[in-house]
């Protein structure tokens, strides 16, 4: 019987991770996903995703520390021994939102090195690993996804660190798309829009009221399924010869009208 494939998710038991966790368990994927949260805390979602019959692992990882990431890449080659999919989802808002004049510098580093340095280099870490799966076994398909954001390119100048961020990941999905691509790994960036989940939570009311007001094309907030998805098409290769493109999932926010 031939394996199953292996994706990590970082940041998988809750949100838009949940949302691609369980499209890629779907899909057939063994999972390992990750967060900061002790594994009793993640339960529920553990017991959820393991409820289509693939492997499920969760190993407690802060992305933003460079030893937990290694630590983790560790611990998915010790219970897999082998990784085809990573999604470098987790990520936060600003601890503070503040207006650019008032913003912290502390903030601006907590998001930057959660939101970039850690998918940064939980990437090359991954990446060089799977560039020795595809020297050992020419039919090895990995791929790489960043979930970045419509704020990439939609400045709010209330969370200026999370713009920048994002727009900061947008630009690595392309470098690494360029450094893999020799190995045939593609790299993809998912960009999501307004999506109900925990981190959009606290400004639910604004963005009901954009909502209603005709923000989007698609009058409706985005479900972290939207996002998992557009994910699991990439995951199964569907877009294989695609590398570096942006999968924008947005309700038609980016469509200029008149
Ligand atoms: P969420 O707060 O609901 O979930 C975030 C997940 O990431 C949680 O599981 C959390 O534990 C994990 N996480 C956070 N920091 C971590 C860290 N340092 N190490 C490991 N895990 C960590 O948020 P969400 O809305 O599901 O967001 C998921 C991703 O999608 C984020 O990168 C976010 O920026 C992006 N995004 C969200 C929206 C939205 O509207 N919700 C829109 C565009 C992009």
């Amino acid at each position: 019987m031939t394996q199953a494939r292996v994706a990590l998710v970082t940041g998988g038991t809750r949100g838009i991770g949940f949302g691609i966790a369980d499209y890629l368990a779907r899909e057939g994927f063994d999972l390992a996903v990750c967060g900061r949260r002790e594994e009793e805390a993640t339960a529920e979602a553990l017991q959820s995703l393991r409820r289509h019959g693939r492997e499920v692992v969760y190993c407690r990882c802060d992305v933003a520390d460079r030893a937990a990431r290694e630590a983790l890449v560790r611990s998915v080659r010790d219970l897999f021994g082998r990784l085809h999919v990573l999604v470098n989802n987790a990520g936060i808002a600003p601890p503070e939102r503040r207006d650019l004049l008032e913003a912290s510098e502390d903030s601006f580093e907590a998001v930057l090195r959660t939101n970039l340095q850690g998918p940064y280099f939980l990437t090359q870490s991954v990446a060089r690993w799977m560039i020795d799966e595809r020297r050992a076994d020419a039919a090895f398909r990995g791929c790489i996804i960043n979930v970045s954001s419509i704020s990439a390119t939609t400045v709010s100048v209330d969370r200026g660190e999370y713009c920048i961020a994002k727009a900061g990941l947008a630009i690595a999905t392309q470098l690494w798309a360029a450094r893999l691509g020799e190995w045939d790994i593609p790299v993809y960036d998912v960009r999501p829009g307004i999506v109900r989940t925990d981190m959009t939570a606290a400004a639910e009311a604004k963005y009901d009221r954009l909502i209603a007001d005709g923000l989007l094309v698609q009058p409706r907030w985005g479900l972290p399924e939207d996002v998992g998805r557009a994910v699991a098409m990439l995951a199964r290769s569907d877009l294989a010869y695609s590398t570096g493109q942006v999968l924008v999932i947005d309700g038609g926010f980016n469509v200029r009208r008149l």
